[in-house]
Parts: C-alpha cells; structure tokens; sequence
C-alpha cells in the first residue's frame, strides 16, 4: 500500500507550480465520462462538487442532513484567513506560512501549508465574486480583523456569520450544478461504507435516513468532506450531527488515521452548566480582539466582577504573554485557563469559568462599534446565558472544538487508498498539532475549489479504472456488512439509552485525553473505554426499527465507532510522549508549564492501519522534513 506523502521537488514556493505542470489532463470531452462520489456538502465538499461538475464531471454528493446549506460549516462564526495584506500592517503568503506552521507546532507537512498560504488570496476572489457579503470598510474594501496566534490582520468575515455567509455563495454554486444536471444531490443520506475493489475506492455504501433503504453507489473516486469528530467528547461546539462514521469505516477498510489525538479545545465557549446539558456554544474567538480576559487575584473569589477593582484583577494572558497578550494560540489560551481555575482563581457558580470583559473597549470604542462587530455574538450568549455582556463580563471556558487529526492525504489529498480523497476537516492535513483560528475554513475552501480540481484529474487520468457497477460482490459484502452491524444494534434490546453511554464515553475521553494527558491517565481511560464498550454491545436498548427514521438508531451507529475511535486517540496520545500544540502530555512540560516538544523522537505524522477489532493498530510514521523553517520552542512572550 502506497505511503508516499507525494511531496514535489522544487523550492517550497515553485512546489505547487511544479506540480501543477506535471499534473496529467482529462480532456473536456472525457470529463464527462467519470462520476465522482462526494461525501459532505460542508464548505470543503460544496466547493468540491461546485467545482468538479463546472468542470465536466458527473458529481454525485451526499449528506445527512435534509439540505446541503445545514452542514455544520454554517456555524462558523469569525472569519477566514487570507494573505491579502489589505491592511499593509507587514502580512505576505511566507507569514501565513510560517504563522500556520509555528501555530501548529511543527507537526504538519511543510509543503501543504505552504500551499495553503499561496491559494487563500484566491478563495477570497473568489468568494466575493459569488457574493458573499464580507464585512467592508468605510471607503468600501475588505474589512479584516485579528485572530490568535498572529501580529497581523488577515481575518475576513462576515459579522459573526462568516461559515454560514461562505456556504451559502459554495452551494449556490452547486445548486446552479444541480439545475444543470452535473450534481445529483443525495440528502438525508448517510454513508455507512466504502467499497473498495481491487485496492482501489469505486463505491460507498448509503442508508436513506426517511426510510432506511440501504443503497448502493458507484463512482470512480470518491471524496469524503464529512468534518471533525469533537463529538467523541460528547459535549463539544460541533453541530450535534457531527461523527466520525465515515472516516471511521473508511479506516476500517485500509485508510490510514493520521494523528488522531490531535484535537483543539478552544478557549471561548459558554461554561458547562449543568449534568443533563449535551451542546456547548462558541463564543467567537474574534471576541479576543477587543475582550480582556482576567480572573481575580484573590481565590474563590465570590464578589460580582464590578465590585472587583482593576488592581484586584489579574489580566493573566496579557501578564504573561505581553507580545501577543490575548490573542495568544487557542491551546495556549486553554491551557492558561485550565491552570487559573485548577488553582482556585476560577469564576461562576462551579469555579470553572474566567471573564471575557468588554468593559475597557466599549468606554473606547462605544457600544454601537461593539455591537456592530459582535452584535449577534452578545445576542446569543445573553439567550443562553440571560446575562447582559454589555453591562457585566462574559464566562467563558475551554471546550472540544475542532479535530486537527483525520484521514492520512498525500500532497494530492488523496488517502493511502487510491481514489479515496479526503477534504477538509476530515483530513489530518494543515493545522498540525493545533490549529490558528480561521484557518478552518481557508483549508476547506482551498481543498475543494482549488486543489481537487487539479489532482483528482491527475488520478483519473493515470489510474487504469476498470468499469465497475453495483452488482460487483464488493458492493454486495459491504452492504451485508451494514446491514449485519444495523441488525446487531436494533437485536440487543437492553436497558440503557445510548446518549447515556455517549455522555459517559465523552466523560473519559475529557478526563483523560481532554487538556492534559498522562501516561496513567491514558492507559486506564483505554482500560475503560473497552469495558464500556463491551457493555454498549450488551445493554443498549435502540429504540425504533430499521425500516423509518430513526435518529436513535443513527446515534446508536455512530457511537460505536466513536468508541473505537476513542481508544485510538488514547492510542495515539499514549505513543506522542512529548508535548506539542493542544496535545499536552503532562510528563512533558518546561518550567512555566508551557508545551515542550522533543524534535528528536516525535518529529512524525503517526498514520495508524487498522488490523482487526480488537487488535492493536500498527503505527506508521512520515517523518516531518523542515527545509524552509526552523524548528523552535514556540513563544509568545
Ligand atoms: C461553532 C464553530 C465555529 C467555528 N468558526 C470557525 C471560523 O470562524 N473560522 C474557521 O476557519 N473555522 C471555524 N470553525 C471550524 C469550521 O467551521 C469547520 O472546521 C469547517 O466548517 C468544517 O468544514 P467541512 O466541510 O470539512 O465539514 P462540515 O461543514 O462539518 O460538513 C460535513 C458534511 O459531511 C456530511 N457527512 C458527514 N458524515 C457523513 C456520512 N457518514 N454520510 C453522509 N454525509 C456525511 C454532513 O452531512 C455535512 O454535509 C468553527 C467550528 C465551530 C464548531
């Protein structure tokens, strides 16, 4: 099996050219001639289809939810990068390179970052040209604001709707290929497997979620663009829909997982407030532009946060971060609030919230400027919350936000498996160990407009792909395969409800393979994710049938693989024994418990092959070549 990361030669900025040039064509008139599956209709595989059937190909795309426009992209709320240095404050394509290679530690591809940082400038062009309402200035350019991790602003946005304001110009895209015929659009459908033939991806396997018909689809490759699996923790900032199903049985099938231990806990989320609650809310990061966070000097604390006076206040990030203050890295500014509230300085009724204060910048800037950039942000927070932000501060604390791990891709995006692409969040490809805010959406944009185009022609048109059609037994052995696994749910008829099983696995997973990860920690976390998960197969009780709508059966599915993939990142954070980015191995920490890397040993992308259930994955490591950066402790002092 291919393990080639596929890294052209050539100085790091001609390396996409080159490759570019060396790219084999499909002629126009043979485009037509191949269909090409896309799993997800987020920005990453909207964009994908959109521009696939512009170009000629019959496209045919999938997802769960009952329109395209409801993928969990739509939440996103602060913005996209891009190197267009409208602000002249010292922006170029090398700074977001570097800026994205430091933010993520140095634990991702050189070559593929840079990439990303030379086509952003384009996925603005092209998004404005579809329409989509950007924030401007006064004189009518391009607004920008600042996001973590960054001494320049290159975040663009659209208030605090940017996801939503982006997937909207992608599937108007796709919708004007749907009217013409190029996308057939598959919604309420759910992938369950991929059917490999010969070694090759050529089909997956859907269950109709309306009335639980099993399908069978075949294509001559197939792209997964199904987003992150934060929802492991079972509480995260993810859309509730969010899982790992399909990269998950991708995997099963030979698709190598990268790094699946990376994940972030963004800093800025509405506190848990209660045993019974199963969703968490963002609180943007872009909040960290004009919000100061702080705890009180003082332990236990109880006073309102007006009665505490300034010098009574400890304004921790910009004490001890002077540089970047609170727009440090997300991992830094969570880990730095998990410390306060683990020391007792924490705020609210649990002690497990600190302050995000608007006071200073609103007595600067004036309301009306505060609730232009933020309007809908403090709207939402006082519905959830019924605190005013205006008039007191925000409680925030860190919560699973996005998942840097994902499908192992090459510098084509294209898995260890032939004709398995993997986009956007679900491939482990750009942010390294910890990803800088807005960059998410850059990455899913610039896969699917501007990178697919050009390598999936390359493997269409070098890859000897033989006709094949539904009646192949591939198809048939996988389709079994769903239906026995669908069968074995409904057969087992317990007594507990799945969503308990799923709040005490994201229990484990937080407690263990959360913030800070210990080696005991870790290995008893796999011991009890195990005997979790032998008691799901015993005594989950699955309510419905196959044959209807079932969203407990949906659960019930993807929560069996969330417990395989649970173990798996314990697996991963078990082997990393250093500390880099958001994976904060206790045992690996310098004196001001900041994250210490060891270069020598852990300098790898870990790529885990399934071997079987219940046995041990094998590890396989891309060694990780620095030629255009240096490696440093990273600092944002
Ligand atoms: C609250 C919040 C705010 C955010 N704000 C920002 C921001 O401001 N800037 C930024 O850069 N990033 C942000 N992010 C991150 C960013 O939103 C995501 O990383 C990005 O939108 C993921 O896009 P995607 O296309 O990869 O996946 P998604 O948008 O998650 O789309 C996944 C698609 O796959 C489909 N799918 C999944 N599994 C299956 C299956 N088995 N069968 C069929 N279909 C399937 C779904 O139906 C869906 O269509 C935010 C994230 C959150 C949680």
């Amino acid at each position: 099996m291919s393990f080639d990361a596929r890294v052209p030669p050539g100085p790091i900025d001609r390396k996409w050219t080159l490759c570019k040039n060396d790219l084999k064509l499909v002629s126009p008139t043979n485009k037509r001639k191949y269909d090409i599956i896309v799993v997800g209709t987020g920005l990453a595989g909207a964009s994908a289809a959109a521009s696939l059937a512009e170009l000629g190909y019959n496209v045919k795309a999938f997802c769960f939810q009952d329109s395209g426009r409801r993928a969990h992209s739509i939440a996103a709320q602060g913005g996209i990068n891009a190197a267009k240095n409208y602000q002249n404050d010292g922006d170029s394509v090398g700074r977001l390179f570097y800026d994205t290679i430091k933010g993520g530690d140095f634990r991702a591809r050189e070559s593929n970052v840079y990439r990303l940082a030379e086509v952003s400038a384009s996925i603005i062009d092209q998004c404005v040209a579809q329409g989509v309402p950007f924030a401007r200035e006064y004189g009518g350019t391009l607004a920008n604001r600042t996001f973590g991790g960054v001494l320049v602003s290159r975040t663009f946005y659209a208030r605090g709707q940017t996801g939503q304001q982006l997937l909207l110009g992608a599937y108007s895209s796709m919708a004007r290929q749907i009217k013409k015929g190029k996308i057939k659009m598959y919604p309420r459908q759910e992938m369950l497997d991929l059917v490999v033939i010969d070694g090759v991806a050529r089909g997956i396997i859907t269950r109709d979620l309306v009335n639980g018909e099993l399908q069978k689809h075949e294509g001559h490759a197939v792209l997964l663009c199904t987003g992150g699996y934060s929802n492991v923790f079972y509480l995260s900032t993810n859309a509730k829909g969010c899982n790992t199903t399909a990269i998950w049985r991708a995997y099963k099938r030979g698709a190598y997982f990268a790094n699946p231990c990376f994940t972030q806990i963004h800093p800025t989320s509405i506190p848990v407030h209660g045993d019974y609650q199963s969703k968490l809310t963002l609180m943007s990061e872009s909040l960290r532009n004009d919000g100061r966070v702080w705890v009180p000097k003082k332990k236990q604390d109880t006073r309102p946060a007006h009665a505490i006076p300034v010098e009574e206040r400890d304004y921790y990030l910009e004490r001890k971060y002077p540089t970047y203050g609170n727009m440090v890295p997300r991992d830094v500014a969570s880990r730095n609030a998990k410390i306060v509230c683990d020391e007792g300085y924490g705020v609210g009724p649990t002690g497990q919230a600190v302050y995000l204060d608007f006071e200073d910048a609103i007595k600067r800037d004036g309301k009306e400027v505060i609730r232009q950039k933020y309007g809908n942000l403090f709207h939402m927070y006082e519905k959830i919350t019924g605190e005013n932000p205006y008039r007191a501060p925000m409680k925030i604390f860190p919560a699973p936000h996005y998942t840097m791990g994902g499908l192992w891709v090459d510098y084509h995006l294209e898995s260890n498996l032939p004709g398995l692409f993997v986009l956007g969040e679900a491939n482990f490809s750009d942010h390294g160990a910890n990803r800088l805010g807005a960059s998410a959406l850059m990455q899913g944009l610039a896969d699917g407009y501007f990178v697919i185009p050009y390598t999936l022609g390359n493997h269409l048109a070098t890859a000897k792909l033989d006709k094949v059609t539904t009646h192949h037994p591939a198809f048939e052995e996988a389709l079994n395969a769903v239906r026995g696994t669908i069968d074995r749910l409904l057969r087992i008829n317990g007594t507990r409800s799945v969503e308990s099983y799923h709040r005490e696995l994201g229990r484990i997973m937080w407690n263990h393979c959360g913030m800070s990860r210990s080696e005991s920690g870790l290995k008893d976390a796999i011991e009890k994710i195990r005997a979790l998960r032998e008691d799901f197969w015993k005594n989950v009780k699955v309510l419905g049938s196959h044959a209807e709508f079932n969203q407990d059966l949906e659960r019930a599915g993807r929560l069996a693989d969330f417990f395989e993939l649970g173990e798996l990142m314990c697996r991963d954070a078990l082997d990393r024994k250093e500390s880099c980015g958001g994976h904060f191995r206790e045992e690996s920490q310098t004196e001001e418990n900041e994250a210490k890397r060891d270069d020598a040993n852990y300098c790898y992308v870990s790529a885990w092959e399934y071997q079987g259930d219940n046995q041990v994955p094998k590890l396989h490591k891309e060694a990780l070549n620095f030629e255009a950066v240096h490696l440093t402790q990273r600092s944002y002092k």
